[in-house]
């Protein structure tokens, strides 16, 4: 009998608002330990929590490029268990009424087909804290709350997901979107962004559900892929061993590659959910939700079909440009001020820009270059001014060092190209006189011998010149000066 998997991903994202979301503390990673945090994050007796508005800003907008309907009214509760992490030993949430449901996203295959994946519900919450335990000999276990009461969504997907590459481009997509809008940093290995993934088999073409368990808190793509990949076989195998698949939650163990039981359903918490005595319903109003709606940018797959669109980049060239928000918004600059075609700009930036950029420690979003400056240099190329070798090897490192305007620094350099007839030919005579192997060559030999000698006399004056001769002319004149001498 053959199966199929059936996946079902419950993303954990943290918003990058300043504060955190019950209190005014600052909501950051890495400061020192139990720093961040005040009466209310540390869940004393007697405080209460009040609402970040900017937290609910940002978990709209995110529900909203998620294609979410985002509900009117909705409610906070308590959900209830022990563990250190956890000071108030219950953890506000929604349960019944989320604020976003049924939304989407699509995913694209390395085949090249598309995806929609469904998006059941998406809830706000509070991050717990962390504990950490003692290395060596150290037998203590610490905990720090700097993260407690920092401000996360839960994005609960349908079960619409069937292999682990599926799982892996679903929640990349997330990272994408929700890091394009700017309520999320994108950092996995801090824990910014991770995933509890749900899995059962089913005899292929069966519409029924199997008997699911749930992979816990993985955080990074590739363990999402390899965990996965591991349970599915796991479960088959106890399958056809004729056993039955038990509901639980398991860890992915990353150094052995797989999963482990952490807990049956037997021993499944009961969170005794019950609604937030201390929040007032969340009531988002739809003028709000317009005025949020305003600040959403074009998202990522729209600029990329329009970038295929308008300026006929291949969709290759295309989702390369729109990994990144600013580097999608220097190209569309480049290209618009630019009057040639926009392709030539896309593969300046990305096989030499980046590359420069990368070799001073810089990033688009840092960049010395300005788009305009790019453009620039184009139509010095255009103009036959310099040769696209000298914009691509002399010009845009150049820039990246100095922020100079290009026309500047070819003048300095002295790297204009030289298109003078009568220059290139006194240059080739010169080159022709110490080479003169490749001058009898061309004298004496048949076709194919001639066109290797004029190959080869055109490096010679390339590297003469330091690739600022004009390889179209030096084309015409290079067998024109041999037939002189
Ligand atoms: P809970 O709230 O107990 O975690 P839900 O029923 O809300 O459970 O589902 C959580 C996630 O598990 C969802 O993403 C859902 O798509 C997925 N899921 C539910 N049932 C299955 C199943 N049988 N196989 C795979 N995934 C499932
Ligand atoms: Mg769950
Ligand atoms: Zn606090």
């Amino acid at each position: 009998m053959e199966f199929e998997a059936v996946i079902g991903l419950e993303v954990h994202a943290q918003l990058l608002t300043k504060t955190k979301i019950f209190c005014s503390c600052k909501n950051e990673f890495g400061a020192p330990p139990n720093t961040n945090v005040c009466p209310v994050c540390l869940g004393m007796p007697g405080s209460l929590p009040v609402l970040n508005k900017k937290a609910v800003e940002y978990a709209v907008k995110a529900a909203l490029a998620l294609n979410c309907k985002i509900n009117t009214y909705s409610l906070f509760a308590r959900k209830h268990y022990f563990y250190p992490d956890l000071p108030k030993a219950y953890q506000i949430t929604q349960y019944e009424l989320p604020f976003a449901e049924n939304g989407w996203v699509e995913i694209e295959k390395s085949d090249g087909t598309r995806k929609r994946i469904r998006i059941r519900r998406i809830h706000m919450e509070e991050d717990a804290g962390k504990t950490i335990h003692g290395e060596g000999l150290d037998p203590n276990s610490y905990v720090d709350l700097n993260r407690a009461g920092t401000p996360l969504i839960e994005i609960v997907s349908e079960p619409d997901i069937s292999t682990p590459e599926e799982a892996r481009l679903y929640m990349q997509k997330l990272r994408d979107i929700l890091v394009w809008i700017g309520v999320n940093d994108g950092n996995l290995e801090e824990g910014s962004l991770r995933c509890d993934a749900n899995v059962s088999i089913r005899p292929k073409g069966s519409k029924e559900l199997g008997t699911r368990t749930e992979i816990k808190n993985v955080n990074s793509f590739r363990f999402i892929q390899k965990a996965l990949e591991y349970e599915i076989k796991r479960q088959i195998e106890v399958v056809k061993g004729g056993g039955k698949v038990v509901q639980e939650t398991r860890l992915f163990d990353s150094g052995k590659g797989i999963t482990k039981t952490m807990r049956t359903k037997e021993e499944a918490e009961d969170y005794r959910y019950f609604p937030e005595p201390d929040l007032p319903p969340l009531i988002i109003d739809k003028e709000w939700l317009d005025s949020i709606k305003e600040t959403l940018p074009e998202l990522p797959d729209q600029v990329k079909e329009r970038f295929v669109s308008d300026f006929s980049l291949t969709p290759y060239d295309a989702s390369i440009l729109v990994r990144d928000r600013d580097l999608a918004e220097f190209f569309e600059k480049a290209a618009s001020s630019y009057e040639g075609e926009a392709k030539k700009v896309a593969n300046l930036i990305i096989s030499d820009l980046l590359g420069a950029l990368n070799e001073e420690k810089l990033t688009i979003s840092s960049s010395p270059v300005k788009p305009e400056q790019v453009s620039k240099l184009l139509t010095l190329v255009d103009k036959g001014v310099i040769s696209l070798r000298v914009a691509k090897e002399e010009v845009i490192p150049e820039m990246v060092k100095s922020g100079k305007e290009p026309e500047a620094i070819v003048k300095e350099k002295g790297l204009v190209q030289i298109s003078d007839e009568e220059a290139l030919k006194e240059v080739i005579r010169k080159v022709l006189s110490q080479n003169e192997k490749a001058v009898k060559q061309y004298k004496e030999g048949n076709e194919k011998q001639k066109q290797k000698a004029v190959k080869y006399l055109i490096g010679q004056v390339m590297k003469e010149t330091r690739g600022k001769a004009n390889p179209k002319l030096l084309n015409e004149l290079i067998p024109k000066v041999l037939e002189e001498v």
